[in-house]
């Protein structure tokens, strides 16, 4: 009974790590704790997510599981965890698990009992399916790569877009020491072993508990995915937590962090750079308008002519994706498009493309339809 009731609290802290598509992910509405819904590539995927502990030594100030503030700690042992899962897994509950933890002793002893669990899941019950575990700052090198042999996806919490944005965040943990090399060892331990960590790792940023804007995070973002193998970031709105030191700092807006994942998409899927993007003075992305149709706005290569148009200018289309660009250059290839209707069939949104594209010379609208 015990056992249950801290998996109940600890489930639900584990709502504050983002794994998947997060403006999507929801706590599954049945009874059973530890069961979140993520979204990935359109499907519905029920994860079992919850935090070994909600101990922690650091300070991080927006946390509820910060060292400070005083509230009831928990921990979980890793057989107890093993148990429920494999309980949902055999009923068809859920298919896959993201563990994660507050740190508790050392990084390395958190970081054990959670390659506890995932070695017991692959070595002792044959588990093949999806592990997600959380590498807590100061892991040492050793412990990540056992971490990596175990679990398809890893993650580390940036937080911030930089050093001194963790230091507003956090006396206790240091951004290029703690996570910075992790990251780096993670990329080393890769390149060594492609194997290890299939499905790569991701990371997390608090927006608007640091007075970082938009445009730092994702210049940093930027550089991250070009020098380390990160393969896509998560924004948690900040939401003040009463006890802990940043409770009376303004909350942040879930408009602000829909509008970092539409441009984290575009860095990330369409190759942006993030001088592209339209930022106020302030360094915010607007939060009413699509990133993408108001960075098109302000590019001089419009209309762009549909039928030999680079790849990286039919990206730059609104209305247009990846997956339509590339369509569109097999096609032409074979014959030119003549109609706005055949870009329609290939899953242009036409309405949205019309003002930026030309079709064998022809206008298709002016920008006029949006005013
Ligand atoms: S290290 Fe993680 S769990 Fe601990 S206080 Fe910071 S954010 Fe919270």
């Amino acid at each position: 009974m015990e056992t249950l009731r801290k998996m109940q609290v600890l489930c639900d802290y584990a709502q504050y790590d983002l794994c998947d598509y997060s403006s999507d992910i929801k706590q599954s509405d049945a009874n059973l704790p530890g069961i979140y819904h993520a979204t990935s590539n359109g499907c519905k995927i029920p994860i079992f997510k919850v935090l070994m502990t909600n101990k922690c030594v650091f300070d991080c100030k927006y946390c509820i599981n910060q060292s400070k503030h005083k509230f009831t700690r928990l921990e979980l042992e890793p057989k107890d965890i093993t148990k429920v899962f494999l309980d949902y897994y055999q009923k068809n509950y859920v298919y896959g698990l993201f563990l994660s933890s507050g740190i508790v002793n050392s990084a390395d002893y958190t970081m054990e009992n959670m390659i506890e669990v995932a070695r017991t899941l692959r070595k002792d019950y044959g588990f093949k399916d999806y592990i997600h575990l959380k590498i807590v700052p100061g892991a040492s090198k050793e412990s990540i790569k056992r971490v990596m042999a175990l679990a398809n996806r890893v993650s580390i919490n940036f937080e911030s877009a930089s050093s001194d944005g963790l230091s507003q965040i956090s006396s206790t943990k240091s951004f290029k020491k703690d996570i910075l090399r992790r990251f780096k060892w993670i990329d080393s331990i890769k390149k060594k072993d492609k194997s290890l960590a299939p499905f790569g790792a991701t990371t997390q940023f608090v927006i608007g508990a640091n007075d970082e804007s938009d445009q730092e995070v994702l210049s940093s973002l930027k550089s991250f995915y070009r020098n380390l193998s990160i393969k896509r970031s998560y924004f948690s709105a900040f939401d003040p937590v009463i006890g802990t030191e940043f409770e009376n700092k303004e909350k942040c807006s879930s408009k602000r962090t829909a509008q970092l994942y539409h441009a984290e998409t575009l860095i990330n899927s369409y190759k942006f750079d993030v001088d592209e993007l339209v930022f106020n003075d302030g360094g915010l992305l607007s939060e009413n308008e699509d990133p993408k149709y108001l960075s098109a706005l302000n590019m001089d290569i419009f209309p762009v002519e549909i039928n030999s148009a680079p790849l990286h200018e039919l990206l730059r289309v609104p209305g247009i994706g990846p997956r339509s660009a590339s369509k569109i250059i097999n096609i032409r290839k074979k014959m030119p498009f003549k109609s706005i209707n055949q870009l329609k069939k290939l899953g242009v949104v036409v309405s949205r493309a019309e003002p930026f594209i030309k079709l064998k010379g022809n206008f298709q609208a002016s920008l006029d339809v949006y005013s």
